[in-house]
């Protein structure tokens, strides 16, 4: 939790005592959330801060004591909801309905074949009962899949039983059981599948802001000066990384086919935007002089279909559809307002009805029933690796995006691109245990093997696309405005923006920005 407060500092946010005590002690992060809600804790930023310390309190006023600042509670307001108001949102509005989509709409793409490929998710292959077994193979899995890709890189890697004291530098592969600072530098703690060893990095060393991008449960090269048969500086770390991009060729005669990608939509939320969603569907439905979308085949969504209930505390008062069935029945039903040959690619996310852990199996049938009837929507899972017209798309809604930003000083909740980079860099989707929740299967589903040309993420609700060695990552914002909880937590989105993207380079051909 010291990442947490050390977070809040350097944000200069402030926090009571009694939530500086809870934080220090081992807890989970849902339980302080709840914490935070119970009190109605109230974070101040900077401007308010400073409008704060001015206001007089001498004794208050220096930087170091910030965590000690009483802050007064957050009164509540009870507001009852209009129902008038539930009433004309809850549903499409009619004149949706009545003219998407849009009949005699019948653009280039209609006559294009849909070319998608599942390459993999977990569905039909979860085994995971959560035990012991399932934990030991799912990291035995990522140890070999990610030492694979670091030996064909490191040359003379030996097992961590043959570390000797010695005058020459050895090289090993370690799965990282453990990270921290020390007044002198950063201890490592590795292990391979022979032993457990240690390795330090002093603040000196040249690596030091290297290393303070390792994270738990990664698996990394080490190379370094071995003091005893368990103990080594270590004077460089090699990451999974991705290869320097050759020159590809680009399909010159490929055909000019587009995909949106779409994400967060969270239909059922009081705060969805639907007049912002009119506006795409108006475009969608080919009514602006917008040329591009008449190459659009694939519209892919990343997760967070709905709004879900129970999600995190106090969720209700956000909530305009309070039955996750029937959010489900408003989704579908504007879903089914895109014109039909657009082919729907869906994965779901953690608001949505499946398991809440990484992998996601996709949509519960039952319950996500009338999505599962529209004839062009493809259900996959989360993350699902497919193909559309040969390109190569990683969805992944995002979980471990808060808790990389946690850890990583260096990144944060609201540049995406970076962690997407990170992600990439580990060759992993969600890499620290503990952090956004995962359930090990046999065969480690989130480490990424294969190279993707785009990886396409949700989650944080803000937009932001980076190319990283010949990889497009695309986090692509939400529908929904900020609630109440998002603005506790002090995440500001940008919403109804998205790109699309040409399945003939995968780059972004158009970035759209609805909101209204
Ligand atoms: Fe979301
Ligand atoms: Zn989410």
């Amino acid at each position: 939790m010291e990442g947490i407060i050390n977070k809040l500092k350097e944000e200069q946010m402030v926090i009571t005592p009694e939530a500086k005590e809870k934080l220090n002690k081992e807890i989970d992060i849902n339980d302080f959330i709840n914490f935070l809600n119970e009190k109605e804790i109230i974070f101040v930023d900077k401007e308010v801060l400073k409008k704060y310390k001015n206001s007089g309190d001498e004794e208050k006023d220096s930087k170091d004591k910030i965590d000690k600042i009483e802050v007064k509670k957050n009164k509540k307001k009870k507001e009852k909801p209009e129902k008038k108001d539930k009433q004309e949102k809850a549903e499409v509005p009619n004149h949706l309905l009545e003219k998407y989509p849009k009949k005699d709409f019948k653009p280039l793409s209609s006559e294009f074949e849909s070319d998608f490929k599942l390459l993999y998710d977990i569905n039909g292959n979860s085994n995971s009962k959560g035990e012991i077994e399932d934990f030991l193979s799912c990291f035995k899995d990522r140890y070999d899949k990610i030492s694979k890709i670091l030996r064909s890189r490191l040359g003379g890697v030996i097992k961590a039983k043959h570390l000797r004291e010695s005058n020459e530098d050895s090289t090993l592969i370690g799965i990282v059981n453990d990270i921290r600072e020390s007044r002198k530098g950063i201890i490592i703690d590795l292990e391979d599948k022979t032993k457990r060893f240690r390795g330090f990095v002093s603040k000196k060393s040249d690596i030091y802001d290297k290393a303070k991008k390792v994270v738990e449960d990664e698996v990394i090269g080490v190379n370094g000066n071995p003091q005893s048969t368990d103990f080594m500086y270590i004077n460089e770390i090699t990451f999974p990384d991705l290869k320097m991009p050759e020159n590809r060729e680009t399909d010159k005669n490929g055909k000019e086919v587009h995909a949106a990608l779409l994400s967060d939509l969270h239909f059922g939320s009081r705060e969805f935007l639907d007049g912002a969603f009119e506006k795409f569907l108006d475009w969608i439905n080919g009514t602006t002089d917008d040329e591009l979308v008449e190459k659009i085949k694939y519209l892919v969504i990343a997760g967070d279909i709905v709004d879900g209930v129970g999600i995190y505390p106090e969720q209700e008062k956000d909530l305009l559809i309070k039955d996750i069935y029937k959010q489900y029945e408003l989704a579908a039903e504007y879903l089914s307002l895109i014109p039909d040959h657009i082919e729907i690619i869906v994965s779901p996310g953690n608001h949505d009805a499946t398991r809440r852990a990484d992998p996601q199996t996709m949509l519960d049938k039952e319950i996500a029933e009338p999505i599962f009837d529209l004839d062009n929507v493809r259900n996959v899972g989360n993350p699902a690796m497919i193909t559309l017209n040969g390109k190569k798309i990683l969805i992944y809604h995002g979980g471990s995006l808060n808790p990389m930003a946690n850890n990583i000083p260096s990144l944060s909740n609201d540049e995406p691109g970076q962690i997407l980079v990170e992600l990439l860099r580990k060759r992993h989707l969600n890499p620290i245990y503990g952090g956004y929740p995962l359930l090990p299967e046999e065969e480690d589903l989130l480490v990424i093997d294969e190279v993707p040309d785009i990886i396409h993420s949700g989650h944080v609700h803000v937009y932001e696309d980076y190319r990283y060695r010949d990889v497009l990552l695309v986090n692509s914002a939400t529908w929904q405005t900020q609630t109440a909880f998002q603005k506790r937590m002090n995440l500001k989105p940008t919403p109804a923006k998205f790109p699309v993207v040409n399945l003939k380079d995968a780059k972004i051909s158009k970035i759209l920005d609805f909101k209204v």
